[in-house]
């Protein structure tokens, strides 16, 4: 059994208000994306696929490939304008039999979350890394007005890796890029996650499993900070 990462770094990361895109701004000496990509190399995987902004492979290469010796990474792909489309392209180049998914903005996964992942796939075919919550949740309206509170038992939030069956994967994507070709996809639904293209487009249960409080995904100035004091 072969098992790919792909590790998403094609975003623009305009939330972070920096010229350096997050990815790359320093902590402790090293890029932040560097902490991702290490994780991964100490884990059970046996290659990366490494999405990167259009036209910076190159680059990409240099730092991570070149500089810091990251020897699992096979191929790096430009990333899209969605993050669908940043996974779409990598799937195309993916032939492993499973494929994980990992957000380059979550530099804190563990090696064992991924190992966790590989070994529940197998059994699961789909599985997705989450920890319950632990506030209180609202669903609101437009103008912030509270429409319901779901009871927080059946609450989780949702992480990366999020693992698949690759065949599984594709198929669903391509089902996807079918609905968006054929414009039948409906403009109210945001695809803000790999698990919602297999819900969405297979049977196939999708298992959540076990991942951890710190793995947050770096997305403003002030998670920066948290990372600072995390690594
Ligand atoms: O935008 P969001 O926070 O969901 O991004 C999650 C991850 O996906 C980030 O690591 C980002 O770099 C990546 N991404 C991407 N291509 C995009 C948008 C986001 O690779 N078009």
């Amino acid at each position: 059994m072969t098992f790919s990462a792909i590790i998403l770094a094609g975003g623009s990361g305009r939330r972070m208000h920096s010229s350096v895109p997050k990815q790359l701004i320093e902590v402790k000496g090293r890029p932040l994306l560097y902490y991702t990509i290490s994780a991964f190399e100490k884990s059970k995987v046996d290659s990366i696929v490494l999405v990167v902004p259009d036209g910076e492979k190159e680059k990409y290469k240099n730092i991570f490939i070149d500089g810091f010796g990251c020897t699992k990474i096979t191929k790096i792909v430009s990333g899209g304008a969605e993050r669908y489309d940043s996974v779409h392209n990598a799937l195309e180049v993916t032939d492993s039999d499973y494929v994980l998914v990992h957000d380059g903005a979550r530099a804190f996964i563990e090696p064992q979350i991924i190992n966790r992942n590989i070994a529940l796939v197998q059994k699961y075919n789909a599985v997705v890394t989450a920890m319950p919550v632990k506030d209180t949740i609202k669903i609101a309206d437009e103008n912030a007005f509270v429409k319901s509170t779901p009871n927080r038992e059946t609450l989780w939030q949702i992480q990366t890796p999020q693992t698949f069956k690759t065949s599984l994967l594709k198929e669903c994507y391509a089902k996807l890029y079918n609905e968006i070709s054929s414009g039948t996809f409906p403009d109210h639904v945001k695809i803000t996650d790999d698990s919602m293209v297999v819900e969405r487009y297979s049977d196939v249960p999708v298992k959540l499993i076990e991942g951890s409080y710190e793995n947050i995904k770096v997305t403003t100035p002030e998670d920066m900070l948290m990372a600072e004091n995390l690594l």
